[in-house]
């Protein structure tokens, strides 16, 4: 049966996880985060006090606890780095807040890069990211690009941080989420914009299940041809 490659990027808490994994179920397909594989490289780099910008000392990490996928019971996504499960971890403000620095290292960039393009070679996948469109897949048959604005992407983020029990201030996430929108968009390594064949789309007073309808249409279409 023909697979596609569909690619979601967007700034921070623009709703592409949610939506690219129930994507992926619906089409059977591979669902990838790769947010949490930067997240899981800064994971790393924290534990073991690296300074920042010494890129080959992550990647050693890297090469000494490898990222992997797996899941729990109730078939949610768990991420490993060697054998420790890190999938709480990395959504602590603390890697959240020092990812930009690691994900803009040219060196971790290519080494996940790679390893990303190696899980789409396998088949039909749903990707989401901030390069995906534009540097890991650029042949994907679907590219989608998704925003929202600050407020409301900082509301989300804050209703999903209170129930996974992380504590969190909305204006402080304000200014977080529009901080590290501004360092993803203006570094020099594959910085977070759209690809020129990437379909925009603006989340902002959308429900999920508005999002989901309007790729997975676009997603039939394709397949369709
Ligand atoms: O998607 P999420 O918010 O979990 O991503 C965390 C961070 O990882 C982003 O802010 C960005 O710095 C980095 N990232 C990236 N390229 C990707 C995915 C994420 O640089 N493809």
């Amino acid at each position: 049966m023909k697979s596609i490659q569909i690619a979601i990027d967007g700034p921070a808490s623009s709703g592409k996880s949610t939506v690219a994994k129930i994507i992926a179920k619906q089409f059977g397909y591979t669902y990838l985060d790769t947010g949490a594989m930067y997240r899981a490289a800064t994971y790393l780099a924290l534990q073991h006090q690296v300074e920042q910008e010494d890129s080959s000392a992550i990647v050693a990490l890297l090469d000494q606890f490898p990222i992997s996928f797996g899941r729990n019971e109730k078939g949610e996504q768990l991420v490993f780095v060697g054998d420790v499960d890190i999938t709480h971890a990395i959504r602590e403000n603390q890697v959240t807040n020092n990812v930009s620095w690691v994900s803009a290292l040219a060196p971790i960039r290519e080494k996940l890069v790679d390893l990303q393009r190696k899980i789409a070679a396998q088949g039909g996948i749903v990707m989401d990211g901030r390069d995906i469109g534009t540097v890991v897949l650029p042949e994907a048959e679907l590219k989608i690009f998704l925003i929202a604005s600050v407020e409301e992407r900082a509301l989300r983020r804050f209703k999903e941080n209170k129930e996974k029990g992380i504590p969190t201030d909305l204006e402080c996430l304000k200014e977080e989420i529009a901080l590290r929108d501004h360092k993803d968009s203006t570094r020099v390594v594959s910085p977070l914009k759209a690809a020129d064949d990437a379909i925009t789309f603006d989340t902002t007073g959308v429900s999920i299940e508005g999002v989901v309808a309007f790729i997975s249409k676009k997603a039939k279409e394709i397949l369709d041809k």
